[in-house]
C-alpha cells in the first residue's frame, strides 16, 4: 500500500484526529459531499434530492466491526425504521438498503447477523423494496455468501456483492450470475494479501470485465458499482454486445463521487443508483474515500485551512 494511504487509513483510526476533524469548521462542507447527513430524515432527503434528477439510492446506515451488542441492535432498528419511513414518504421505489453483516452481529456471528438480516429483510418486504448486503475483506466472502443464499430462499431479491480483485470471484460467479439474481460487482475496498487478490490494477480492471461478462451472459440483475469511465464505457459496450436491455442492469456510483457523470448516465436512460451513507459513524468512511484519492485529501485539508 502507497505511504500516503497507510497513512491516511492509521489516522482513520485516531481518535485525536478524528476530534479535530470533527470540530474543525472547515471540514463541514467535505463530510457533507460524501455523507447524507446522520439522521434518518438525512438520508430521505438525500433520496428525495438524487430522485429529482433520475436516479435512485441504495442507503447505508454506517458502522462496521461493531464489538457491542447493543449498537448491533441499534443499526438492525434503524434500518427497519428506514424502510417504514420510506414507505411512509413514498420513496420506496427510489431507495434500496445496503447492509454489513460485520454491523448486524459481534464478530460478524453468522447466525445472529441471518436473523438480523431476515428482520431488515421484512421490513424491505414490507414497504416495497430490496437489500443488499455489502461484501467485506476475504474472511467473511464465504460466511457472507452462505448469509445471503439462506436469506434468498424467502427474498430471492436479496443482492449480493464480489469483488473483483479477488482471484476466487470468477468461480463464485457460477453459482450467483443466474437469471434474477442481484449481483453488484465491485474492484474491492480493503487491503488483501496477494495470495488472495490481484495487487497489480490492470488484473482487477481485466478479471472486472470478464465478471461483468459472467453476469451479463448468466442473465443476472448486475449492479456494476464503479466510478472507472474505461470500464464505464465498456459496460455499455459489454450489455449491448449480450442483447441487454437499458434497465436489465445498472450503474451503481457513491455519493458525491462523479455526480455530473451519475446524472449524465441518468439522462441517456441508464438506471443509477448511488450508494448513500449516513449516520454518526462517518469518520472511518470519511477517511477511507480520502484514501482512495488523494485529490480528494487536498480539498479536505484546503477547506480546513480556509477557516
Ligand atoms: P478506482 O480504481 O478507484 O478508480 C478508477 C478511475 O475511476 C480513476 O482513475 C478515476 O478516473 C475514476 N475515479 C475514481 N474515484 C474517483 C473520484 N473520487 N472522483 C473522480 N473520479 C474518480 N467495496 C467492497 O469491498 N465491498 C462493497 O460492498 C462495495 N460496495 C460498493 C458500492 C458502490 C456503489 C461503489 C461505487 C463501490 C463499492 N465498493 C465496495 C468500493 C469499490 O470496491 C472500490 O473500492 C471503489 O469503488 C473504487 O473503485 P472504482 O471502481 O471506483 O475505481
Amino acid at each position: 500500500m502507497e505511504p500516503l494511504r497507510t497513512l491516511i487509513l492509521a489516522a482513520a483510526d485516531n481518535d485525536v484526529i478524528r476530534r479535530v476533524v470533527a470540530t474543525a469548521p472547515g471540514s463541514r462542507q467535505i463530510v457533507a459531499r460524501f455523507v447524507a447527513g446522520e439522521t434518518v430524515a438525512d438520508a430521505l432527503d438525500a433520496v428525495r434530492g438524487l430522485a429529482a434528477d433520475g436516479r435512485t439510492a441504495t442507503l447505508d446506515y454506517l458502522g462496521e466491526y461493531t464489538s457491542d451488542p447493543e449498537l448491533a441492535e441499534k443499526t438492525v432498528r434503524t434500518y427497519v425504521h428506514l424502510l417504514e419511513e420510506l414507505g411512509a414518504h413514498g420513496l420506496a421505489r427510489h431507495a434500496e438498503v445496503s447492509v454489513k453483516l460485520s454491523a448486524l452481529a459481534v464478530g460478524g456471528d453468522e447466525v445472529l447477523a441471518g436473523r438480523a438480516l431476515s428482520r431488515i429483510c421484512e421490513a424491505a418486504e414490507a414497504c416495497g423494496t430490496t437489500v443488499t448486503v455489502d461484501m467485506e475483506d476475504h474472511t467473511a466472502t464465504d460466511a457472507t455468501l452462505r448469509v445471503v443464499e439462506r436469506a434468498r430462499q424467502r427474498w430471492p431479491w436479496v443482492g449480493a456483492v464480489v469483488q473483483s480483485y479477488l482471484h476466487r470471484t470468477e468461480s463464485d460467479l457460477a453459482s450467483l450470475a443466474h437469471k434474477g439474481s442481484r449481483v453488484r460487482l465491485c474492484k474491492g475496498a480493503y487491503a488483501e494479501p496477494g495470495d488472495v487478490a490481484f495487487t497489480d490494477t490492470h488484473a482487477v480492471d481485466v478479471s472486472y470485465v470478464r465478471c461483468a461478462n459472467a453476469l451479463l451472459e448468466g442473465g443476472a440483475y448486475a449492479m456494476f458499482a464503479t466510478h472507472d469511465p474505461r470500464l464505464v464505457s465498456v459496460l455499455r459496450q459489454r450489455a449491448r454486445w449480450y442483447g441487454r436491455e437499458r434497465g436489465s442492469y445498472e450503474y451503481q456510483m457513491l455519493y458525491g463521487i462523479r455526480p455530473d457523470e451519475q446524472r449524465r448516465l441518468a439522462t441517456e436512460g441508464e438506471t443509477v443508483r448511488v450508494y448513500v451513507p449516513f449516520g454518526e459513524q462517518w469518520y472511518g468512511y470519511l477517511m477511507r474515500r480520502l484514501a482512495e484519492r488523494p485529490a480528494n485529501l487536498a480539498l479536505f485539508l484546503r477547506a480546513l485551512a480556509s477557516r
